[in-house]
Parts: C-alpha cells; structure tokens; sequence
C-alpha cells in the first residue's frame, strides 16, 4: 500500500536529500546505528537524510511526536533497533510518516530538528542490532548451477534445489559492519592432486554478493509463518558481503555444508532499508516455463505479483596500491529463484522461531549473464582466467589489502531512486590480529 511517503515530489528542507543522485532521498529514511567516529559516546539509532544522519535520541528527548511514532522513536534510542524491530508494521510505518512529515520543506519541526543533525561523514557504525541467528541461502539458480558446475561438474544443480530453499545455519558472532577488517582466515585445504590435506592461510579467498534480510517481528517456537502473513515480519533490507574460502569450502563442505569456510566474517552494510520504503520496487516472481512450481505452502497470489525485490547490486573491488573502485559486477535482486517471504515461510514451516533482529542472507546473487556473477568463484571460473580490473590489475582470487564494495539501489519510472549506501570490508594478511592484538566487533 503505497502512501504519502513514497511521493516522489516531497522533498526535504535537508539540501542534500534532494540531489538526483542522493542515495537518501525523504522517500528512503533507512535506520541504522550510530555515534560520532572516534568517540567513547553511546551507540544509538539514526535515520539518513541525505549526507546527514538525523539523530534519533537527540530527536527523542525533545518529546516531538505522539503516540505510536513516539513510542517507536523512543525504541530508536538504545544501541540495538531490536526493541523497534520488534513493535511491528504499525510502529515502523506510524514513525516513518512523522519522519516524512518533519524533514519535508517547510516542516515546522525544521529548526529544532536541524540540531539533530550530524554528517555522516564524521560517524561511526555498528552492526544495527543484535543478530541472534544468521541464516544464509542460497537462493540464485545462476549462482547454485555455476557453483554446482565447479564442484561437481556431472551433477551440478542437486534435485531439491528448484524445490527447496536451501539454506545453512550461519554464524551470527563475526558479522561486522561495514569497514570491517579481518584476518585471511587458516584452514585445511586439499588440493586436488594430493592424497591428504595440508594447513595453512586460504588462497581462493573470495566474496559473495548478497541482499541481507533482517526479521522484525519474531514467531513463538512451534508457530509457523503463512505465505499470507510473510511480508509483515520483513523489516528491510541491506546489502551483505559473505565471505568465502573456497578451497577451505571444496574440502569440508560435504556432507553437511559450509562450516569454517564461511564463519571468519561477515560484513553488512550500516543501513535497512525498510520494507515499507521498497514497497515502490516490488517486482513479480515467476518460474520458467518448465521449471516446477512452488509447493502450496510456499505460494501465495500476492508473491506473485510482487514477491519479488527489484535491486540493483554492484560490486568493486579496490586494491591495495590504488583508490580506483574496480567495478566487477552487476546483477540485480530480481532474479532470485527464492523470494525473501518464501525464506521466512520455509524457514518457520517446521516450528522454528525467528527473533526480532535474526539475519537472512539471500545467497550469493548473481543473474543470467556472464557479468553479472557474485562472486569471483564465478567471474574467474574457478580461478581459471582471471578478472581483469580497469586499473590494469588482474584477481583470480582476493590478495591481503584488497577491499570488496558492494553498492545497491533502486529505481523505477514515476517514482524516487532509494539507494543502499555501500558496504566496505578488507582483507589483511593471515594472522595479522595475533600480531596486532586487533578484535573483530
Ligand atoms: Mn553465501
């Protein structure tokens, strides 16, 4: 149900929101976590408005809004949006509107609102709330039938894929926010030309481009969650960079999928962007002809009008001895084979609760074309020729130094472009925080 925030003439009294290219436009509003950068200040919510973050404690304390928005506001101003996430639809949607209403041109809430106002350039992030369970899945064909290509050339998509949403327990405790710094991670690794594994740092270090989905509201263990109601436990949206070895992966993975292969890091991106700001995006979600269609459970007539997310995922990568973005790839949310209601639905199906705060991860998203291929697994064919970089370089894999930048938006005619901000994480060398005494938060 689009609403008078999603007019795409409002515009803000904060100049920068109205930039044609402003990823945070008024019709955006995302929530994060935040402090000024280098300070021992407490971590609390803030809402981006264009280069500006709107400081949602500073706004709190005045006492501005009524009822439920200030209720939800209010739930903003500890270091964690758990407690937001969890109020539901009408919190989330009651404090969006009276964010709309104030930052808009001639709002009357202008002058004292301006003074709870910081650059974004002079803060800080962390992860936005605490994430209980991490699930990642798997949820591009593209990605799972050229992976599947690669690991298992005579047999590459298994046959639950186009039945099920597969997808694997994750791990909650290393998934940093953007900026993240880690350690090439150590592990086993078998080459295949050797009888036995040998030990040491990961050399197919890689990335995997992906759409975080982060739980609102969460469902009593034993309760499941029906295609119908799917949509109201969605509180939005990030980018998510997962991380992985895959040499550390091709060795462990069988037969109960990825384990430390992917559980060094994990890096998303500072801002949600909210259901209720994407709903202008939707897209439908279909299946190709031939394909089997959704179980029952796992349809609905509203998934297929608009199950699915249109957005645009680009990703960089930035070497060591260079500043210049490298651009990789381009692919774009809307091809997933799964969409993020079928993930919740699946995922609770048998009883399992999810928690205000849990992250969904959409799996590595890469489309039908060569270039548009998530990871570097995919770009180099398994390393085989390598990625040639505008700035004259060449990856088959990540070398220590490199940066990975993922950036998203959306757009679409009639309506404001929204855009995701970015997520930047770096490599650094294999025990380089043993020697360094550093930590991951
Ligand atoms: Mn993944």
């Amino acid at each position: 149900m689009l609403n008078e925030t999603h007019d795409p003439s409002l515009t803000s009294w904060v100049a920068s929101a109205n930039q044609a290219d402003s990823d945070f436009p008024i019709q955006n509003l995302p929530f994060a976590v935040f402090r000024m950068a280098d300070s021992d200040e407490y971590f609390r919510g803030g809402v981006a408005i264009g280069d500006q973050v709107l400081d949602l404690a500073a706004v709190a304390s005045i006492g501005l809004f009524k009822g439920l928005a200030q209720d939800a506001l209010n739930a903003c101003t500890h270091e964690e949006l758990n407690e937001f996430m969890a109020m539901g639809k009408d919190a989330w949607s009651a404090l969006r509107l009276a964010l709309s209403r104030s930052l808009r041109n001639g709002a009357a809430e202008e002058p004292v609102l301006e003074s709870c106002l910081v650059a974004q350039a002079d803060v800080e992030f962390k992860v936005p709330c605490l994430i209980h369970d991490f699930t990642d899945f798997y949820a591009s064909v593209y990605h799972a039938e050229a992976v599947g290509a690669l690991f298992r050339p005579d047999n590459p998509l298994l046959p639950n894929y186009k039945w099920v949403p597969v997808g694997y327990h994750g791990r909650a405790s290393s998934i940093g926010v953007s900026g993240q710094m880690f350690p090439r991670p150590m592990g086993q690794i078998k080459s295949p030309d050797s009888d036995a594994p040998g030990f040491g740092p990961c050399e197919r270090l890689d990335y995997e481009v992906e759409v975080g989905v982060y739980v609102g509201v969460g469902n009593e263990l034993g309760q499941s969650i029906s295609m119908e109601e799917a949509e109201d436990y969605i509180f939005g949206l990030s980018l998510l960079n997962d991380w992985s070895a895959r040499d550390i992966q091709a060795w462990e993975y069988q037969p109960l999928g990825p384990f430390l292969a992917k559980s060094f890091a994990s890096t998303v991106s500072p801002w949600i962007i909210t259901s209720e700001a994407l709903l202008p995006f939707r897209a439908e979600f279909s299946r190709p002809e031939g394909d089997p269609q959704p179980l029952p459970y796992l349809a609905s007539e509203a998934n297929s009008v608009t199950g699915s997310f249109d957005v645009t995922l680009n990703c960089f990568v930035r070497t060591a001895g260079s500043d210049r973005d490298n651009q990789v790839s381009s692919s774009n949310f809307k091809h997933s084979y799964w969409t993020v209601a079928q993930m919740i639905t699946h995922h609770t199906v048998n009883g399992c609760n999810l928690q205000p705060g849990d992250l969904l991860g959409s799996g590595t998203q890469s489309g039908p074309e060569p270039q548009e291929a998530g990871s570097l697994l995919e770009l180099t064919q398994g390393g085989k020729v390598p990625v040639e970089l505008a700035n004259g370089e060449q990856r088959r894999f990540l070398e220590d130094g490199d940066s990975v930048i993922m950036r998203g938006y959306c757009e679409r005619e009639g309506f404001r472009r929204l855009g995701f901000g970015e997520v930047v994480s770096t490599v650094l060398p294999a025990g380089s925080f043993n020697k360094h005494n550093g930590s991951i938060h």
